[in-house]
């Protein structure tokens, strides 16, 4: 009986531990914290082998084949004492695509991935064929592989998860956007993560196909120095002889393999606002059009979906002024995208754990839009340092989310907008993104 160590016992490495004992194999799970109450359960009503608070080695040590967790670095020192055994190291998406012969659909980019993902899915289910989500968002794939059987899977794919995949092939691959970001994982070199996101193409064959950016430099360059096998599926604001999607005449065209099957809608009635979103509508409606969804079903898809929490998601409007949590915002990048498609003066909120951040890519776009600034963070001496140079805005210090809603509320103007896009992690005054995205979203209904 080959032993299978999964180190991480979150919702991937549960659901890795369950496929895998399903398959045969003598199965640990070892994770260095506390579990989560859910995934211990879950491990105990099972009998499942495991340990948290710790990695004991003589019991990781003898793995046959290791699933690591995307979250464990290489510099980790169990992980170092495995490689130098030449074990395999490998992850819960490589694992689980062993066991199934779904059509996978596989999203990764710098941004927009949840995104486009999601909305691939929301087309797919409304045509009703049989599909899960799965990934980094939604549920485990190898949970889903172990216990239901799915024709179809969207995935979203980070970096680290791609890191770890060997022989995997996805059907379809896209890829959004690359700009710098996990650097730290990569040595600092942004070509190892270039690399890496361009795993997702690696086992594709001319059956296949590869969904991009097209006027995305790096992607480009990156592209042309590649014997790509897959079909290539370009799309771009701009119609060219290559593109695949774009927009004629405020229409928004997503062709097929048969013109008489190409898409064609106003843009203006895409349910998402901003031009990256068209982006991701047009990543979608390809991955869509590929698995032969109807162009009615595409089209009212893109028409009605909803969004996705804390990415440019409409709170409320208050006193003739509407709030926007973009609390996902994580970098200067996506912020860059929020204010991009802004139509109103507005109030923008920045701050929290600055990644090395170069504010000057939004410089122009805050002078022509933003009227005050609020920095809201444990230490905003970089952002308060940076602005007072490059604009003219009011600017504002807070250090809670109660004291920054109501600041914004002072100052806003009958017809603008408060944007919350922080180009910053959370960690220093919330527990992650999505908690700071739920009390701004809280403060604002109690205005
Ligand atoms: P990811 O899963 O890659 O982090 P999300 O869909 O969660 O991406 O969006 C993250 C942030 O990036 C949001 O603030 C969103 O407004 C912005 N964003 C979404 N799509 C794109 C895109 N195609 N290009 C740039 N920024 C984007």
């Amino acid at each position: 009986m080959k032993r299978l160590v999964i180190l991480g016992g979150g919702e991937s490495g549960v659901g890795t531990a369950i496929l895998a004992k399903k398959q045969g194999y003598e199965v640990f799970l070892s994770d260095k914290s506390a579990l989560k109450p859910e995934y211990k359960a879950e491990l105990e009503k099972r009998g499942f082998a495991y340990e948290e608070g710790q990695h004991t080695e003589a019991l990781i040590l003898n793995a046959d084949e290791v699933v690591k967790s995307p979250g464990i670095p290489e510099k980790a020192p169990i992980i170092k004492a495995l490689r130098a055994k030449g074990t395999p190291i490998i992850s819960e998406i490589e694992f689980a695509s062993r066991y199934t012969d779904a059509k996978k659909i596989c999203i990764t980019g710098s941004n927009g991935k949840t995104t486009t993902t999601m909305l691939t899915y929301f087309i797919l289910k409304n045509e009703g064929l049989n599909v899960c989500l799965a990934g980094n968002v939604g549920k485990s794939f190898a949970w889903q592989v172990a216990e239901c059987n799915y024709d179809y899977y969207v995935l979203e794919l980070s970096s680290f998860q791609l890191d770890g995949m060997y022989d995997f092939k996805a059907d379809v691959s896209v890829i959004l956007n690359i700009t710098p970001d996990h650097l730290d994982r990569y040595d600092y070199k942004f070509q190892n993560y270039i690399n890496s996101k361009f795993r997702i193409l690696q086992n594709q064959t001319p059956e296949d196909a590869f969904i991009f950016w097209n006027d995305d430099p790096v992607l480009k360059a990156e592209i042309e120095k590649r014997n790509i096998k897959a079909q290539l599926l370009p799309f771009a604001l701009q119609k060219t002889e290559q593109t695949q999607a774009f927009i004629e005449q405020e229409d928004l065209t997503i062709k097929s393999q048969t013109p008489e099957n190409d898409m064609i809608m106003p843009v203006k009635e895409l349910a998402l606002r901003g031009t990256h979103n068209v982006y991701n509508s047009m990543a979608a409606g390809l991955a869509a059009q590929l698995v032969h969804i109807r162009k009615k079903t595409i089209r009212k898809s893109l028409a009605e979906f909803q969004g996705v929490e804390h990415r440019l998601e409409y709170v409320a409007t208050v006193r003739g002024v509407r709030y926007i949590n973009d609390s996902k915002a994580t970098n200067v990048n996506s912020c860059w995208y929020a204010l991009q498609s802004m139509t109103t003066p507005t109030v923008l909120i920045l701050g929290g754990t600055d990644k090395g951040n170069d504010y000057s890519e939004i410089e122009m776009l805050v002078r022509e839009k933003v009227h005050t600034l609020i920095f809201m963070g444990v230490d905003n001496k970089k952002l308060r340092e940076f602005w007072a140079d490059h604009c003219t805005c009011a600017m504002y210090e807070v250090s809670s989310i109660e004291e920054c809603v109501s600041k914004a509320y002072a100052v806003a103007h009958t017809g603008d907008t408060v944007l919350l896009s922080p180009c910053c992690a959370s960690f220093d005054l919330f527990k992650n993104y999505e908690d700071r995205g739920d009390k701004f979203k809280a403060c604002v209904k109690n205005l």
